[in-house]
């Protein structure tokens, strides 16, 4: 697809694409499914239909065979939109571990049907309540038994799974006594959850600050087969890492498409609201923080182009995707703050909006990593320094 349309054109067409169905899903959509804590199925189905979820599954398993650049625009048009691609960003990105590292025979039973939306994978399995950010400690155990695995364990803020068809789930299958380094004896399981439910696997949602569709899952000797293996056991988190670099720059984009939502509306307001007889927006207080806003999220931007490109080229990117990641959450922030204190008031009103966003961008402080974990890799693997854990 992109040998045939240069590159701009592309772009701007799927800009247009997006934009023109985000449109069908206006803010009374997400504010009514926002106070009823409700999964956006309509908007999700549109999205599958129209093939956006596919981009980046290659044409001869049914995708659009795209790269991470055209991803990210659809992602940052979403949120662009006031929508909230979180509600189902995973089902862009999650079947690239399956692609990278599943079996031809896993591939072609699966990367089809999730193309097409007839399965859903976009549940992701890696948190746990004991271990939090030190994943290789997690405890989650398949232990083999003839031809199955049996896991026991507890995943936590598993986003989706409710939604989802199919599970991507890490898990320990080498106690860490038995392997040379804490990260070796880890493996990615593919679990259908059609027929886990009720047989050793229970989901319990939790409910958030903002509507996430987020979830705890208890593992109670759930036994599955073992060719739900993904690539060899033992290398699980090895997969882990090599599918960051692609969520990382794909939520640097929802937050982009986030902070220039927040400058949108922000500038809009200052314009238009008057008090002391002149637009509060001819208020330097006002004019300035919003301009810095968006100063702040056009240069993420910059980073988060210059990453998706180097990702697309088969370069190396750990450093770009992990700066993408941090300043663009940093900048949605801040032009989520700054959009607050414009609206004044307002800005806590429901029926407004910006509450509400602000609520679904502070998310990207913590999730899917959190800030301190992105320095904490800039320190050691970029700039050299000691390792502090
Ligand atoms: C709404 C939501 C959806 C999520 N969806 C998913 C999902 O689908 N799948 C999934 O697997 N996980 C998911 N997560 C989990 C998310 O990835 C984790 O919450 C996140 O990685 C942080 O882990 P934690 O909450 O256990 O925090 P902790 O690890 O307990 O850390 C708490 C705080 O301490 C900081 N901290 C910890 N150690 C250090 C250190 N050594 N140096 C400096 N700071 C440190 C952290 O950065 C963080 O700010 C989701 C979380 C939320 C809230």
């Amino acid at each position: 697809m992109i040998g045939r349309v240069p590159q701009v054109d592309l772009h701007q067409d799927l800009r247009s694409g997006v934009r023109a169905l985000c449109r069908e899903f206006p803010d009374a959509y997400w504010r009514d499914l926002d106070a009823r804590r409700a999964y956006p199925e309509a908007f999700v189905t549109a999205l599958t239909s129209a093939g956006y979820l596919a981009a980046l599954i290659p044409e001869e398993y049914g995708g659009s065979g795209l790269g991470v650049s055209e991803a990210a625009i659809i992602m940052e048009e979403i949120n662009r939109s006031g929508a909230n691609a979180g509600a189902c960003h995973a089902q862009m990105y999650t079947m690239g571990t399956l692609l990278r590292h599943g079996s031809d025979a896993q591939k072609r039973a699966y990367l089809p049907k999730i193309a097409s939306g007839e399965l859903r994978l976009q549940a992701f399995g890696v948190s746990e309540p004991t271990t939090g950010s030190d994943t290789t400690q997690l405890k989650t155990t398949a232990v083999r038994k003839g031809d199955s695995y049996v896991i026991r364990g507890q995943k936590i803020w598993i986003s989706r799974a409710e939604h989802s068809d199919l599970l991507l789930l890490i898990v320990r299958t080498t106690p860490i006594p038995d392997v040379k380094k804490r990260s070796d004896g880890l493996s990615v399981l593919l679990i259908d959850m059609r027929q886990a439910v009720g047989h050793g696997l229970t989901i319990r949602p939790i409910r958030t600050m903002m509507n996430h569709a987020t979830t705890e899952l208890f593992f109670d000797d759930l036994e599955v087969p073992v060719d739900t293996l993904v690539g060899e056991e033992g290398k699980g988190f090895r997969y882990l890492i090599d599918g960051l670099n692609a969520e990382r720059i794909l939520i640097a984009a929802e937050c982009i498409g986030d902070g220039r939502w927040f400058i949108e509306r922000a500038t809009k307001y200052a314009k238009d609201r008057v008090v002391f007889g002149r637009p509060i927006g001819q208020n330097q207080g006002i004019q300035f923080p919003i301009a810095r806003a968006h100063v702040n999220v056009e240069a993420a931007h910059l980073m988060r182009v210059r990453a998706a490109e180097l990702f697309d080229r088969r370069e190396p990117c750990g450093a770009e995707a992990n700066m993408a990641k941090l300043l663009a959450a940093d900048a949605s922030w801040e032009a989520a703050n700054v959009a607050v204190q414009t609206y004044g008031g307002f800005g806590f009103a429901e029926d407004y909006d910006i509450e509400r966003k602000f609520r679904e961008t502070k998310l990207y402080q913590v999730a899917p990593i959190s800030t301190n974990m992105i320095l904490a890799y800039m320190a050691e693997h970029v700039l050299g320094l000691p390792r502090s854990y």
